[in-house]
């Protein structure tokens, strides 16, 4: 596997061990079948307690039966999963970093006690409600609201391009609390057997096939008031999760870029034209020499992010430099790769165009590239330029 700068050779023997199971179910459970899933528009969801098993989950978080590891294991982690496909990064992603990590930040005792456990081992399934029809790169402007009323909360509003929700137990809705001054976002667990819940699928995707994407509709939902949120008002709640799931998606793409490296390299040194391997002329090895320094650069970014990230300095605008980077690279070198392959790589055969063509979601959400941009350009001038 590409490592052209010898990070990996830094790894501590914990690190290489998570890498090395994830690398292994990846190979052994998930790329056999998923060139199908991604053609029939599945998930294979028998997986989700295997993977909640092996610690894939919030690996970063510790306490309720979660792995505790640290930052960089958590990178390598989303790295090996999503050279398998970007639908199983974004399922560990959403469920670790979206719903397990609020409600171990802002939960209380018992919202913890309750859904931890169940959510780390893969028993349950959570989802993440913060888009709305509306609402995408600005969803502060929600219109989700939640409103006081007997001993609990009544929700209503609808929430889009949810992943995960038609197969979620229970979702993280972020709405606006009409009952308190100045109407703050606040987070409200809702399970999804509730009456008035409804999430319907979204099957006519052309990009990240194998992951259920879905709505959330919340018509007069009524929640206890022991489901909501203590430990967070504002934007910050939602935008902090954000931060942790980019974290691991800045990791992850390089995965999906590696997949697809190794795939074409190879095919260079096995697919004969003009009497010898394509390898072996000037603009292949060109194409090659591109993907891997793009790729190393990507690694790189990756690694400082982890190392931010342990000792407490990591700031989310590293993170949009890091995010908007690497899905850069990975949606350029999966294009390469592609290419590389000829008539065979628009097939289901080769890794390169599933991963082009998943990308192009990875590039959209979690902060569109545009507004990862703007996110860096506020930082460097000090000037916003969001309106
Ligand atoms: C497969 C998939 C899964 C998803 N999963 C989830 C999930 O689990 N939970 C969740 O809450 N959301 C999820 N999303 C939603 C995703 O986060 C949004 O699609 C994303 O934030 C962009 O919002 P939008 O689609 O409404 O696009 P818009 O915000 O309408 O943007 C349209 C275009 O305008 C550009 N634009 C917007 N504002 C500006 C500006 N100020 N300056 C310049 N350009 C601008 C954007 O960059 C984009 O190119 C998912 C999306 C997809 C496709």
């Amino acid at each position: 596997m590409l490592d052209y700068l010898g990070l990996e050779s830094d790894l501590t023997g914990e690190e290489k061990m998570v890498r090395d199971e994830a690398r292994r179910f990846v190979e052994e459970q998930v790329k056999p079948d998923i060139g199908e899933h991604f053609e029939n528009g599945t998930f294979p969801t028998e997986l989700i307690p295997e993977m909640g098993e092996l610690g894939f989950y919030a690996p970063n978080l510790d306490g309720y039966g979660l792995p505790g590891l640290g930052q960089r294991a958590y990178g390598l982690l989303m790295q090996e999963l999503e050279a398998g496909d970007s639908g199983l990064r974004s399922m560990a992603s959403v469920q670790g970093s979206l719903v397990i990590y609020p409600i171990h930040a802002y939960g209380s005792e018992e919202q913890k006690e309750k859904w931890l456990p169940a959510l780390g081992s893969g028993e349950k399934v959570g989802c993440f409600g913060l888009t709305e029809p509306e609402h995408g790169s600005d969803p502060a402007s929600m219109q989700t609201r939640a409103e006081r009323d007997d001993g609990g909360y009544v929700l209503n509003g609808s929430k889009t391009w949810i992943t995960n929700s038609p197969i979620a137990d229970v979702a993280v809705v972020w709405g606006r609390d009409t009952s308190a001054e100045d109407s703050p976002v606040r987070g409200f667990l809702v399970e999804t057997d509730r009456d008035g819940v409804t999430t319907n699928e979204i099957d006519d995707k052309l990009s990240m096939r194998a992951s259920v994407t879905g709505e959330i509709g919340l018509n007069d939902v009524w929640i206890p008031e022991e489901n909501v949120l203590p430990g967070v008002e504002g934007m910050k709640g939602p935008l902090s999760c954000l931060t942790q799931a980019r974290y691991g998606i800045s990791w992850g793409v390089v995965g999906a870029a590696r997949d697809a490296f190794e795939t074409a390299l190879e095919y260079s040194k096995n697919r004969d034209q003009f009497g010898g391997p394509i390898a072996r002329f000037q603009l292949q090895q060109g194409k090659i020499a591109e993907m891997a320094t793009q790729i190393t650069n990507a690694q790189l970014q990756a690694y400082r992010l982890a190392d931010l990230k342990e000792r407490g300095d990591l700031r989310h605008q590293h993170v949009s430099m890091a995010k908007r980077h690497n899905v850069r690279v990975a949606r350029d070198v999966t294009r390469t790769a592609r290419e590389m392959l000829g008539g065979n790589g628009i097939t289901t055969d080769y890794s390169p165009m599933r991963h082009l063509a998943n990308i192009e979601t990875v590039y959209t959400y979690e902060g569109t590239d545009d507004i990862h941009t703007l996110v860096l350009g506020a930082d460097l001038t000090g000037i916003p330029a969001f309106e």
